[in-house]
């Protein structure tokens, strides 16, 4: 019979950023807690397949009363020419917190270095379709990647792919990452630095 703390761990350890020892703190935990704790836990769990949803404009996960698009890509008072480009759901947030009034579009992972073919993880077609569905309003793309290795291969590899389409409609195409220090993830950035970085793009 398999191991119940076991089976959990490996569950664990599939979350972004989590290993082995991790994992196991966070089973530990769970035993710990009470009954009622875990049962809340689990049932949050479940709901979110029924009642979030993805945005079938921006792709970001949200939770719906029926409707296919987020608060955001809905709202009549968002500036609709300028998209932002973000790797992950979690990086929206943290740019909102800035005060941006564009829309956006998740990515939905980076491109890997050396492994260019490997994009299948992004949804780089799905950008192209949703740029060619784009109404003409659109002015400006800013790409908000990561500062590191793979956000730096991103940042090129979507220019690279947009490059003619911009053209041929006058949209500028603009890097957050210049006015983020290195290594820094959009996620973790404060409101104040996220500012800066929007209004240092280039
Ligand atoms: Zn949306």
């Amino acid at each position: 019979m398999r191991d119940s703390i076991d089976e959990l761990a490996e569950l664990f350890k599939r979350f972004p950023g989590i290993g082995e020892r991790q994992a196991r703190r966070f089973v530990y935990y769970l035993i710990e807690r009470n009954e009622e704790f875990r049962r809340t836990l689990s049932e949050r769990i479940t709901s979110l397949s029924k009642q979030v949803t993805q945005c079938r404009e921006c792709y970001r996960f949200f939770q719906t009363d029926g409707n296919d698009l987020c608060d955001i890509c809905a709202s009549g008072s968002r500036d609709r020419s300028v998209v932002m480009i973000v790797e992950k759901d979690a990086d929206i947030i943290a740019v909102e917190k800035s005060g941006f009034q564009g829309t956006y579009f998740v990515l939905g992972g980076l491109i890997p270095i050396a492994d260019e073919k490997n994009i299948r993880h992004t949804r780089i077609d799905k950008l192209q379709t949703f740029l060619l569905k784009k109404r003409t309003d659109l002015k400006e793309l800013v790409l908000g990647f990561p500062m590191n290795p793979s956000g730096d291969f991103t940042d090129q590899y979507v220019r690279k792919v947009l490059e003619a389409y911009a053209s041929e409609n006058s949209i500028r195409i603009a890097s957050l990452g210049r006015g983020l220090s290195t290594g820094t993830e959009l996620e973790y950035s404060d409101p104040e630095t996220i500012k800066n970085a929007l209004k240092n793009r280039a």
